[in-house]
């Protein structure tokens, strides 16, 4: 069994990841998204075990100590992580896993585990990205703002990234294919196929 793809995307909120992340899942079972645990208040429709673990911010500490996080970290105010073993289980099956995580986390797991590939989703521009945050309508003005400035931030690491793709204003199908085609070529990158040639003439 050939180990999956750990595949990171980041993308500031408004960038349309959730949509996207969707997009590239649907009607295929070769992805696994991991489900990360915050000390965030769940949102409308928030599903606990599906869409986060939401937990106390003294339970995630626990988990920290335990050694049980991939990676995690404080993104505005509260701390959000990867559950390691569910991680390593999903791999080991062949499955390629898709982090949906903030920057600070995505270039933790860059150092620890070199051949997982970054992505940084981004609308077109700034004012599209604020467009959108105003528009999700379910954050006060001060958090906007203050996810603006995340934004600015995370955009400036964009040259830590493998990879970047632009997600236009109502083609989330798009964004996800150009996932997909990043995938598709990583996947034949002869350094993961370095088996091949053992078994090739047998
Ligand atoms: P939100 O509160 O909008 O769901 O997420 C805020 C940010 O935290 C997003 O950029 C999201 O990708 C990121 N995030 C979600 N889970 C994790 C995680 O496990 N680790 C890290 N480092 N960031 C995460």
């Amino acid at each position: 069994m050939k180990r999956g793809l750990l595949i990171i995307i980041s993308g500031p909120a408004g960038s349309g990841k959730g949509t996207v992340i969707a997009e590239l899942m649907k009607g295929t079972d070769e992805f696994c998204y991991s489900v990360s645990a915050t000390t965030r208040e769940p949102r409308p429709g928030e599903v606990d075990g599906t869409s986060y673990y939401f937990v106390t911010r003294e339970q995630f500490e626990e988990k920290i100590g335990r050694g049980e996080m991939l990676e995690y970290a404080e993104y505005v105010g509260n701390l959000y992580g990867t559950p390691r073993d569910a991680v390593n289980r999903s791999l080991d099956a062949g499955k390629h896993v898709i982090l949906e995580i903030e920057t600070q986390g995505a270039l933790k797991v860059k150092e620890k585990c070199r051949d997982a590939v970054s992505i940084m989703l981004l609308p077109p521009d700034g004012k599209t990205l604020r467009a959108r945050l105003e528009g999700r309508g379910t954050e006060k003005a001060d958090v906007i703002e203050r996810r603006m400035q995340t934004a600015q931030r995370e955009v400036m690491k964009l040259g830590r990234y493998d990879y970047i793709v632009i997600n236009e204003n109502d083609s989330p199908e798009k964004a996800a294919r150009d996932i997909r085609k990043i995938i598709d070529a990583e996947l034949m990158k002869t350094s993961r196929n370095l088996d091949f040639k053992e078994k090739y003439f047998d």
